[in-house]
This record gives structure tokens, C-alpha cells and sequence, in this order.
């Protein structure tokens, strides 16, 4: 039984914090490793390989984001950021740097539970492509037919353009995950950010958010993290 419980590494080197990460976590039934600095969260994330790693930056050893650089060469397993800092560059270079998600602090434990949850979501998601059996991707009453190219919320088609169909499927198969404007439009365009392309993303966004019947600040199925990027949830 044991076996089945998610390993979550914690990287945290004040033990207050570390203390109720851990505790809040074992009691929703996750099993904790717990590093105090950069040198034992390597040796941690080697011996145990962890379901999903929650990261503190400022380590007394080290920078947490050269740890998140090491297991990205070869690794997709979720990385949450635990940040002091809230400014959207530093989000920005963290994500692109590989990180699924980041926590501000001081947080509320409602929030690190939803982020570990969704984290994991995207984890399995990502294993196998994003896709459900049968080709599809459901997410509450909405449901994308990826062979179709097709989308429905409560059984009733929305009408998508194509490029806003192809923002919709990246979201999807990155389920849970804060997406970038970068990566998005590296992916979607082919193209390198800039104002404009950043621009016309923004404003594909608003789109599609109208014809889910969406009003402005409701994050039903999409967040929008302002200067950040976007991310599909549930
Ligand atoms: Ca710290």
C-alpha cells in the first residue's frame, strides 16, 4: 500500500517551513523526503527518485535553480518552486528553466495542495503524451477530440480558429503546467517572443476565453498569470 504513495522530495533548509510543508503533506497521504541544503537534495533526488520535487531557492549551499538545471538534462520529473521573490522575470527564467510551477511565499496550504496535485496530474499527463484513450483530453465538461482537431464544453462544439485550436491542444497536453508566453509561441508560431507575437497571443487568448464563456478574472479551465503565461487546470 505503502508503495502506491507519491515520494515528494522537499527542499527546504528553514525548519519551520520545512516542518509544515511536511507535515501538511503526509497528512493528505504523500510520503516526504526532506533535504536542509543544495548538497543533500542531490544526493536525496539520486537515491529516492521522487514523484515531484518541491524547491526552495535560497539554500545556504547553493542556488535551488542549479539543481532544477541538473535534473532537467535528462529528467521531466515536476519541479515546484518555492520562491521569496515574486517578480515575473524571475517566474518567467524559472519556468523556461524547466520548473512546472512556483509558490510564492507565505502561501496557504490549500494553494501547495493544489499545485502538488496538479503537478502530479501533469507528470502523467506528459508520460503519455497528453492523451486519454481514444485520442481524447477532458477536463471537467470540456473535452478536446485531438484527431478531430475539435472542442466541446457540456457536448456542444466551440467553434475554434485554427491557431487558437493549436494554443488549446499545447495547454492540454501541458495540463496543470504554467506555460510561458515563450514556450507557447515557440510552439504555436515558430516563432522567438517578441511584442508582437506576445501581442497576438494575448489576444488569442481573449478569444478563446470568450467563446468557453468566460468573463474577465474567472479561472475556470485556463489561469492567466499576468506577464507569466497561462496554464490549464482544473
Ligand atoms: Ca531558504
Amino acid at each position: 500500500m505503502n508503495n502506491n504513495r507519491y515520494k515528494i522530495l522537499l527542499v527546504e533548509d528553514e525548519a519551520n517551513i520545512r516542518t509544515f510543508i511536511s507535515a501538511l503533506l503526509e497528512v493528505n497521504g504523500y510520503q516526504v523526503i526532506l533535504a536542509n541544503n543544495y548538497a543533500q537534495a542531490r544526493t536525496m533526488y539520486f537515491s529516492y527518485v521522487p514523484d515531484l520535487i518541491i524547491l526552495d531557492l535560497g539554500l545556504p549551499d547553493g542556488d535551488g535553480s542549479l539543481l532544477l538545471s541538473e535534473i532537467r538534462v535528462n529528467d521531466a520529473t515536476p519541479v515546484i518552486v518555492l520562491s521569496a521573490r515574486s517578480d515575473e522575470s524571475e517566474k518567467v527564467r524559472l519556468l523556461d528553466l524547466g520548473a512546472n510551477d512556483f509558490v510564492t511565499k507565505p502561501f496557504g496550504s490549500a494553494e501547495l495542495l493544489a499545485r502538488v496535485r496538479s503537478s502530479l496530474r501533469s507528470y502523467r499527463h506528459s508520460s503519455d503524451d497528453g492523451r486519454l484513450p481514444g485520442g481524447k483530453f477532458v477536463l471537467m465538461d470540456l473535452v478536446i477530440d485531438y484527431d478531430a482537431r475539435r472542442l466541446f464544453i457540456n457536448d456542444e462544439e466551440i467553434k475554434l480558429t485554427q491557431t487558437e485550436y493549436n494554443i488549446m491542444a499545447l495547454l492540454s497536453e501541458h495540463c496543470g503546467k504554467m506555460m510561458t508566453y515563450s514556450a507557447i509561441i515557440k510552439a504555436v508560431w515558430r516563432e522567438y517572443p517578441d511584442e508582437g507575437n506576445i501581442k497576438r497571443l494575448q489576444v488569442n487568448m481573449a478569444n478563446i476565453r470568450k467563446k468557453l464563456g468566460l468573463r474577465p478574472g474567472d479561472n475556470k479551465y485556463i489561469v492567466n498569470e499576468l506577464g507569466v503565461g497561462y496554464r490549464l487546470q482544473d
